[in-house]
């Protein structure tokens, strides 16, 4: 068995007890930090993509308002479509938002989008 902290790696001896993933709770503590920090940096990441993509929207919604836009003139943007803040029921329509801005698809494929 080797230790889990990734900077240590060193072969625990397992006749103390065979299921020790780490040496020691300094390890142990050492590893759990650098978890946190890759979380952390995930989120951050995350936060980055939202704030891009909602000022994608932001744009669009500035320029074209609340009028069915066609797909195409979006695809030039790359858009993540599957990153959603939160959903809200507008006139019947399922609108997914990215932040403040929001679309909604239309049955003939065309986006109309929304701002909170
Ligand atoms: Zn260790």
């Amino acid at each position: 068995m080797v230790c889990n902290y990734r900077f240590c790696k060193q072969i625990i001896s397992t006749y103390k007890n065979g299921n020790r993933r780490y040496c020691d709770q300094e390890c142990y503590e050492l590893e759990k930090r650098e978890r946190s920090k890759e979380n952390y940096g995930a989120l951050k990441e995350l936060l980055k993509e939202i704030k891009c993509t909602e000022s994608i929207f932001r744009n669009f919604y500035n320029h074209y308002g609340d009028q069915p836009l066609n797909p195409n003139i979006l695809k030039a943007e790359k858009i993540n479509w599957a990153l959603v803040t939160s959903f809200k029921e507008i006139e019947g329509q399922n609108v997914r938002f990215v932040g403040s801005y929001g679309y909604s698809r239309l049955e003939n494929n065309y986006i109309k989008l929304y701002k909170l």
